[in-house]
């Protein structure tokens, strides 16, 4: 059998598995066009390349040539962008098939796929939850072993958060280790492509294939690839540190359990743990919602109906045509942090808002570094304070859907590399534990968490 007729034997079978995974809502894509494209793709791929084959499912705020680009939104139905972004132009190069683009929040903005304007994902084993947000399409196509790898975008834990509650694994990589060219912005000092995967090792090379410098991005550090490290033996050497900030008296008592289970295999493993503290981490989730909408609505200024998407017509003029198409385009969601953002870039509230958040960005960077230079190699935490919560339980408190963002949105304000592994199950859901590593480390945090993945009881009750 020649490589090619192999390639396309695995773009047929991801398709099929892609089609059974219907009933989730994850793939945007219609499954015709779908299937389609994928023999194509498999047809034409270069052989050789280290992702040979592979099918990776794409979030739906990533440019790609293949299929539309809708970011979730009605604001850019029918939107096809003229070039791959730059992460998925390495896939292609790697040989990967680009295997459809994935529900997703408004163009990012939630943590549970509902505020889609294509209706909700489903969590992949308990129809009445959600897989978490706003990635949610790619953890649960993911999830359910349609495919073995997907691409997320991160501006506050839209991969860690999903890969948790849909027991998978998620990679967020450092600020700059991957090029943004391509992805649609959110918020731009936030910003990353992250992957998922089913096994640290999927998901690890990846992210390897899509790291690297691009004269496209000038924010994407001119560094060479990501190189994967080997499986270690133990941990011996490593210092962990537990911020006692992330374990608060309220933490959902099977997420401690199964949190407290992993710090026990990693000090088993040979790991030194330590308590430590990061005193600014109750702010992160308030600055987290000042700087996130304000980069929004200037982001988001450029969808006015006339460069992208459908143009919602009728207006005597130009004022009014923008106000038509923002105001039917954009979602309620999203409206809100447009008018968030404005609020707090306003002048006479920019000093009290805007400016105090960046200041208080600074103070949670310094946390980790004063952690970081005392010898702790790794931070561990719960990735959620709970596991998936059922759909429309916190649609009405757009607050509470916030807070589900408590222990991941920090990573992004400081921009250092996290994920998320699987480590139990409580009541048949999933738990994610969480590392944070030092910036441009992902190699140290890969090396704990292929150590901690293969003694921790991942599909276990903790
Ligand atoms: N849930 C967060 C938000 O709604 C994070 C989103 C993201 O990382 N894209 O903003």
């Amino acid at each position: 059998m020649t490589e090619a007729t192999d390639a396309v034997q695995s773009a047929r079978a991801a398709a099929d598995r892609i089609a059974k995974a219907k009933r989730l809502n994850a793939l945007l894509t219609p499954i015709k066009e779908l299937r389609k494209s994928l023999v194509q793709q498999a047809q034409t791929v270069h052989p050789g390349g280290v992702l040979y084959g592979m099918p990776v499912a794409i979030k739906d705020n990533i440019c790609t040539l293949e299929f539309e680009t809708s970011c979730g939104s009605k604001i850019l139905e029918g939107y096809r962008s003229p070039f791959d972004a730059t992460a998925v132009a390495k896939l292609k190069a790697a040989g990967a098939l680009v295997a459809g683009k994935t529900n997703c929040d408004e163009f990012g903005m939630g943590s549970s796929t509902e505020h889609s304007a294509y209706g909700r994902t489903i969590h992949p084993t308990e129809k009445t939850r959600v897989p978490g947000g706003s990635s949610g399409g790619s953890a649960a196509l993911v999830a359910a072993g349609a495919v073995p790898a997907a691409l997320g975008s991160e501006t506050g834990g839209s991969v860690r958060q999903p890969a948790s509650f849909c027991g998978i694994v998620g990679i967020k990589p450092t600020y700059g280790r991957v090029s943004r060219y391509g992805l649609v912005a959110f918020g731009s000092s936030l910003d990353q492509i992250g992957v998922f995967g089913r096994s640290v090792h999927d998901a690890a090379r990846v992210l390897s294939v899509i790291s690297g410098r691009d004269p496209k991005d000038a924010t994407c550090e001119g560094r060479d690839p990501l190189r994967l490290p080997t499986v270690p033996e133990n941990l011996d050497g490593f210092v962990i540190g537990i911020p006692k900030e992330y374990f608060p008296p309220d933490l959902d008592p099977g997420v401690r359990r199964a949190c407290e289970r992993a710090i026990r295999v990693l000090k088993e493993l040979g790991a030194a743990v330590r308590e430590v503290s990061l005193p600014h981490t109750p702010y992160a989730v308030p600055t987290y919602y000042i700087v996130a909408p304000a980069e929004a609505s200037s982001n988001l200024a450029r969808y006015d109906g006339v460069r992208y998407g459908p143009r919602f017509d009728g207006a005597p003029d130009v004022a009014a045509l923008y106000r038509s198409t923002r105001g039917q385009g954009f979602g309620a969601e999203v409206r809100r942090r447009i008018l968030i953002g404005t609020y707090v870039l306003s002048s006479g509230y920019y000093d009290a808002y805007y400016r105090k958040a960046q200041q208080v960005r600074a103070l949670l960077a310094q946390d980790f570094r004063n952690v970081f230079d005392r010898g702790v190699d790794l931070v561990f935490t719960p990735t959620t304070p709970t596991t998936a919560f059922k759909a429309g339980e916190k649609l009405a408190d757009p607050v509470q859907m916030y807070l589900s963002d408590i222990f991941v949105c920090t990573a992004n304000l400081v921009g250092l590399p996290a994920m998320s592994v699987p480590i139990g199950r409580v009541k048949g859901l999933p738990v994610g534990g969480q590392f944070i590593g030092q910036t441009f480390l992902e190699d140290e945090m890969l090396e704990a968490a292929y150590a901690l993945e293969r003694a921790v009881p991942a599909v276990e009750e903790a």
